[in-house]
This record gives C-alpha cells, structure tokens and sequence, in this order.
C-alpha cells in the first residue's frame, strides 16, 4: 500500500484532510485510554482502589471541561506534527523503516529502549526548563492548574508546551532507525504512562515494589508529588534522571509503599477473622 494513497503533500486540501483524521485518531486515543482507566479503576474496582486514591481534596468543578478543551488543541498541535513526521518519511528524511529484515530482530527491543531513553532525557531537561520563573506562566502554568490530577490531564497543556513536547519524535526518527510497529507502539505507551502517571491513583501492583522495580518507575504516586510540590519530580517514565540530580521528593518512596499496601492490612484482617 503507497503512502500517496492517503495523502498528496503537493495538495493542500489533501494535507489539511490528512491533519484532521490524525487529530480524530490522537483524540480518540486520549478519550479511549483516559476512559478505560477512569472504568477500570474508578468504577469497575473502586472498592479495591479506592484506599489508593492519592489525593485527599476535590478537583475544582470545572477542572475536567478545561483539561479536555486543552487537550483537543494538543491533539491537534500533535496531528501536525505526526503529518509532518510522514512529510519527512514521504521524501526519505527519516530512518523509519518497514521490513524487519532491514535490522537485526534484537534492533527491536534496542532501538525501543534508545527511543525511551531519548524522549527520557529531552522530556526532563525541557519540564525543568519549563519551571523556570520566567518560562512557567507561558508555557506550564496551564498543565499545574490541575492540582489534584485525573486521566483527562494527561494532555492538558498550553499550544506553547504541547509544541515542545511534539517536536521531539518526529526529531528522535529523522537519525534512529525505528520500525513503524516500534513508533507506533511507543506512541500508545506514551499516552497509557500519561494516563497512569496523573490517574491520582496508585495502580502498580505490589511485587514492582518487592521486586524494587516500582521506585525506579513513575506512576501515580511520583507524579502527582510532581503537582503537589512544583519543582520536584521532573522525570516521564523513569526516576534515575530526579535521583541522580536530586529533583526526586523525599517522601516518594514512603507514599509509594502506603498507597500499595493501602488497604491490605483491613483486607487480610477480615480475611482472617
Ligand atoms: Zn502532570
Ligand atoms: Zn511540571
């Protein structure tokens, strides 16, 4: 199947329909994702998770109409820069590619763990950048006015942060030879982290903590501190960036471990008596 198919980047209504359907399908994944954890865990397994919940105060009545107003301009900020990444592919500009045999199969999982690490390190140096005095109210103040985080922040940014954010994949591809299925997938983990990161609720599962896996690992707990106390916890999917560089807040690992075991201790008493 030809890529000219879908799209004639000589014709400009061909490029502004090309736009729009990416901007249905980046939204429809936030609104997909977002709505599948607020069910699962919000509705489906309240009960479970309810002694996981973060936060003790309310969100502000009209928190969540904002969040999604905001988040439909970053879909749309994001499908521009999807449609540009593909403009890039079209004239042989990136090092995407689409056969498997063009790279060793373990390339998969590497270049995966590359792309990671990549958008790890420019996503904590830019949200440092962005908490700067003179930066904050121009580019970050609006993602901060969710204090009390849910699902529908996870693409509540000012157009100024969402540009900044969606630069770096198309970047990231024009050097590092990714397959299509590695972009793809790393762009659905990218929301699902996003979601899960500001769900309010702690959802990682004890053995990350026994294991040692869930300090070196954002989730709910990191992030909503994050919101909570401004300038600690910058990181996206890892914690080394804030240990190393002393961001991380000292009472992490102590929220992680009540919020996992929230609730265990009644459970196992009723069980038992
Ligand atoms: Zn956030
Ligand atoms: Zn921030």
């Amino acid at each position: 199947m030809e890529l000219s198919q879908f799209i004639d980047f000589s014709d400009y209504w061909s490029v502004s329909k090309f736009i729009l359907f990416t901007f249905f399908i980046i939204f429809l994944r936030y609104v997909f994702i977002s709505v599948i954890f607020i069910v699962v865990f919000e509705i489906l397994l309240k009960e479970k998770y309810v002694q996981r919940k973060i936060s003790k105060s309310l969100k502000q009545p009209t928190q969540r109409k904002k969040e999604i107003l905001w988040s439909i301009l970053t879909s749309f900020i994001f499908s521009v820069s999807g449609t540009a990444m593909i403009y890039l592919y079209s004239i042989n500009k990136t090092s995407l590619y689409l056969t498997f045999s063009i790279h060793d199969i373990w390339y998969i999982p590497l270049s995966f763990c590359i792309a990671l690490l990549l958008h790890e390190t420019y996503y904590y140096f830019l949200h440092r950048f962005m908490h700067h005095p003179k930066v904050f109210k121009h580019f970050h103040k609006i993602h901060h006015d969710s204090i009390v985080t849910s699902a529908w922040t996870a693409f509540s940014f000012h157009p100024y942060e969402s540009i900044l954010q969606a630069v770096i994949i198309p970047i990231v591809v024009i050097w590092l030879p990714l397959h299509v299925y590695v972009l793809l997938f790393l762009l659905i983990l990218m929301s699902i982290s996003a979601t899960i990161n500001h769900l309010d609720i702690e959802i990682y599962p004890k053995w990350m903590l026994k294991t040692g896996i869930g300090k070196w690992l954002i989730g709910a707990s990191h992030h909503s501190l994050h919101h909570r106390y401004y300038t600690k916890n910058y990181g996206l999917y890892f914690t080394f960036y804030d240990r190393w560089l002393k961001t991380e807040s000292d009472d992490f690992e102590t929220l992680l471990h009540k919020k996992i075991y929230a609730g265990s201790e009644r459970s196992n008493s009723s069980t038992t008596s």
